[in-house]
């Protein structure tokens, strides 16, 4: 089976800024642009949406031989292909129009209604990665992400055998490899992170016999589920280690409410020392309000770790962008008590129940007039598009709705523009948009769960002194009223100093990855130490 090569290949179904439709997009991009700078050898392996993957990917002109995979009796073929991001790192690109050759990623409306095939896509994505092997050699890692990437490891141990690589030498993988290993009998290391539990990619059990797995893998113990297919729970029992995108996310899957029905087998994991929640981050050159090119005002400060004097500064930056952004919008600048403008409460966010979007709608239509200037961007579930157009509607000078496309320019501009950033979410594995909203200046509405509870300190909490925001206790429209009060009463008070503080220490938290990607780091070598 050929040789290992000292790399590690992150598998999975988006990576921005190519393809994105969430977080793990983001993710996909950026720590693999970490461990890189780091010397580690990484690639990345996606499916290759023709229709979508525009400018930034250098292809590169080779040919490789097609490979091929029975589902069931029919056969399908696939290319590989390879290429670079203008950020330099190697992708290897699975083609297979038929599968692949969509307008979305999983399906319309931002993936809230999958295409009804997702179960072979991905399961392509297994098989074309593993073939990808054969032509690149064995990396000794594999790093595979969220339900789209649950048959990775299945196809990795039916293609190499059950025994993991073992290596004594730590930092084989910054290290050009002074003698080749054989893959013959081994198999590389399987790291599996679940970005989200709320997706678990479950089929009807008779379609296991149709995605090339084999059938020894129909089994409680690995992807059978209560006479389901579920392709996450195979996915991380048959891994070497998962990982969950935050501390707080992997205590909190491990119980009845936050574990989808999987949290027995990852209260097991946990107590067998194979599960650990490590912080996403987020990118720092590319989310810089110094540098965004996508913004209209940039930050006019160079130190970046603010004193409370920079405050000036940073209102200067949120009003100029805020009115810039209403003059794109067309909604009028309104001033309330003091001469200050409202506050501009920002969303973006796909619309599912779980983000809490429609519990935020609520909370404004059962106040009789606001006192808040509001942007929404997102898409997901129609009724939610639905309830924001027609708040829109009803309050078109105070509130601009933009639903279904998802527009990232529009997505900087509202992260740059807002006082408050609202994400009350019912469940959070990390959450992103609180973390660049920060970095931005911006002060956070959130439930206290999962990535959040890890990112946000509360003004209520005096433990930490350094509050960004406040949590909403209760994740009804009352408690989501309830916590904006707060805000507005403390950005409307005759002390600017104290809501000054609040957005400097937003603008202070450090959200990079060099934490978690030295954990990451640490893990790679463990797990085939
Ligand atoms: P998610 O649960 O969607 O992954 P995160 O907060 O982890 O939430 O990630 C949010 C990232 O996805 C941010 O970069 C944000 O700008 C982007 N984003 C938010 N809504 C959408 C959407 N509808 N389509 C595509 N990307 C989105």
């Amino acid at each position: 089976m050929g040789q290992f090569n000292n790399e590690i290949w992150f598998i999975g179904a988006e990576m921005a800024p190519l393809v994105k439709a969430g977080g793990l997009g983001d993710v996909m991009g950026s720590l693999p642009g970490v461990l890189l700078k780091a010397g580690i050898n990484v690639r990345v392996v996606i499916p290759y949406y023709k229709n979508i993957i525009p400018q930034n990917l250098i292809e590169i002109k080779e040919s490789y031989p097609a490979g091929k995979v029975n589902f069931g009796e029919i056969p399908f073929e696939f290319g590989i292909k390879t290429g670079i991001t203008n950020r330099g790192i190697p992708l290897i690109l699975i083609e297979q129009n038929h599968f692949f050759n969509r307008e979305e990623v999983y399906g319309p409306h931002g993936g809230i209604y999958g295409y009804k095939d997702n179960l072979w896509r991905f399961a392509m994505l297994a098989h074309g990665a593993a073939y990808a092997m054969r032509i690149f050699g064995v990396p000794l890692i594999i790093h595979t992400h969220d339900w789209s990437g649950g048959f990775v490891p299945a196809v990795i141990k039916q293609t190499f055998g059950d025994k993991k690589v073992r290596l004594a030498a730590a930092g084989i993988l910054n290290a050009k490899l002074s003698k080749h290993i054989s893959a013959d009998g081994l198999r590389p290391a399987v790291i599996f992170t679940i970005h989200n539990l709320g997706y678990q990619g479950v089929y009807g059990i008779d379609d296991f016999y149709d995605i090339g797995i084999d059938f020894r893998y129909n089994s409680s113990s690995a992807y059978e589920h209560f006479g389901t297919l579920n392709s996450l729970k195979g996915g991380m029992l048959l891994s070497d280690f998962v990982t969950t995108v935050s501390p707080t996310y992997a205590n909190e899957v491990t119980t009845p409410v936050f574990g989808f029905g999987l949290n027995g087998e990852l209260k097991n994991l946990y107590n067998d020392g194979k599960l650990k929640g490590i912080l996403n981050g987020i990118d720092l050159d590319y989310w810089n309000p110094k540098t965004d090119n996508l913004i209209p005002h940039n930050l006019n400060l160079q130190e970046n770790n603010y004193k409370p004097k920079d405050y000036k500064e940073w209102k200067e930056f949120k009003l100029k962008n805020k009115k810039a952004l209403f003059s794109e919008v067309s909604l009028p600048l309104k001033i309330g008590r003091n001469g200050k403008p409202l506050p501009l409460l920002g969303i973006v966010s796909r619309f599912t129940e779980e983000k809490g979007i429609d519990i935020f709608l609520d909370s404004l239509f059962n106040w009789d007039n606001f006192p808040f200037q509001v942007i929404i961007l997102g898409s997901g579930k129609d009724y939610i598009e639905g309830k924001a157009l027609y708040l829109s509607e009803i309050h078109r000078d105070k509130v601009y709705s933009h639903t279904g496309k998802y527009d990232e320019a529009l997505s900087h501009k509202i992260y740059a523009a807002s006082d408050i950033f609202v994400m009350p979410s019912k469940f959070e594995p990390c959450g992103l948009s609180q973390m660049i909203a920060m970095r931005y200046g911006g002060v956070i509405a959130a439930g206290d769960t999962g990535g959040l509870h890890d990112t946000v300190s509360d003004i209520m909490d005096t433990n930490t002194g350094k509050p960004s925001g406040i949590f909403i206790k209760h994740l009804d429209a009352n408690g989501v009223s309830w916590a904006l009060n707060e805000l507005y009463n403390i950005y409307m008070s005759n002390n600017d100093e104290i809501w000054g503080n609040l957005v400097i220490n937003s603008a202070n938290k450090h959200f990079g990855w060099d934490n978690s990607a030295k954990i990451y780091e640490n893990l790679y070598y463990n797990i085939i130490k």
